[in-house]
């Protein structure tokens, strides 16, 4: 990766409160472009870092470049280009979606139209209601236009989705996709690995203030080549075979049922969380 095509670039970050060292040395690099997932168990650091990355915190030792500057120096014209959008915010409670962004829109040197915020996360319908009227999800859509707006870069997105319902969840989903697809860079802490699973080109685990792996989803942890399960119901209850070739078990097990439907047939390979759990479990 030239420096040019990197959006984040960390080398030894460190960060201690007090004696306690919240951050013992994180490497990081995300492309331009890419959408990175950090996950971590509650406490790990996830939010220091990001907090270190978006300016907000100081960092102890390390190197630190964001869209090519120092955070810790950075001025307006670099806070421009990177958007954030928090755990939860309660601001601008007292106005319509238009009314905030188009406060907002003022600081902005480039905003994108209003209007087209409102369309892209999905809040037009809404976008005359108060903002304490609207539900949790729409609240947040409106944490993300506010986020957006700017025309950013870069986003920081920190566990967008908690408090969503499942339809709510895959309509936000759509929506980081969509931010994918103009080129906006994400990086995205969450505490749900499907969110990951969906929307990541690369998961970075952080476990005790150290990364323990980064990996794209699907090969995280030894993950594609990890041994599958078959199961399926045979004639005395539920059976398991744990292979590295389930092809040809299911092959033998179809002559077995003479060519009928295996009951319950599953193939499954271990999940983004069983993988996670076994890492953080391995991290103590
Ligand atoms: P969560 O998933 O719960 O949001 P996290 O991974 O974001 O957790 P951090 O908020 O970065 O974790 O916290 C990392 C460690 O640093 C924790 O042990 C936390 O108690 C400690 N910590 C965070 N902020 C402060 C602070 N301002 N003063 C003292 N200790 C802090």
């Amino acid at each position: 990766m030239t420096r040019s095509d990197s959006a984040v670039r960390v080398r030894g970050l460190t960060k201690r409160y007090g004696d306690h060292h919240a951050v013992g040395g994180v490497d990081l690099d995300i492309a331009a472009g890419e959408i990175f997932s950090l996950l971590g168990p509650n406490g790990a650091g996830k939010t220091t870092c990001v907090e270190i990355l978006e300016g907000y915190r100081h960092r102890d030792g390390g190197e630190v470049e964001v869209l090519g500057i120092d955070p810790a120096k950075a001025d307006a014209h670099w806070k421009a280009r990177i958007g954030i959008v928090l755990q939860s915010t309660k601001d601008f409670s007292e106005l319509t979606p238009t009314e905030a962004l188009s406060t907002c829109a003022a600081y902005y040197p480039n905003p994108r139209p209003v209007e087209e915020v409102l369309d892209l996360v999905g809040l037009t319908a809404k976008r005359k209601t108060r903002a304490d009227q609207l539900s949790g999800g729409q609240r947040r859509r409106l944490d993300v236009a506010l986020g957006i707006l700017g025309n950013p870069e870069l986003l920081f997105l920190d566990e967008p989705t908690t408090g969503f319902d499942p339809e709510a969840r895959r309509q936000f989903w759509g929506l980081i996709e969509s931010l994918s697809d103009l080129g906006t860079t994400i990086l995205l802490t969450t505490h749900y690995l499907d969110e990951a699973e969906r929307l990541a080109d690369r998961v970075g685990v952080i476990a005790d203030g150290r990364i323990v792996a980064v990996d794209t989803p699907a090969m995280l942890g030894g993950r594609g080549t990890a041994a599958a399960t078959v199961s399926w119901r045979g004639p005395n209850g539920p059976e398991h075979i744990s292979t590295d070739a389930p092809t040809k078990v299911v092959r033998d097990l179809a002559d077995s049922f003479g060519g009928a439907e295996i009951p319950e047939l599953v193939v499954s390979r271990p999940t983004l969380e069983d993988v996670y759990l076994q890492m953080i479990g391995a991290a103590k």
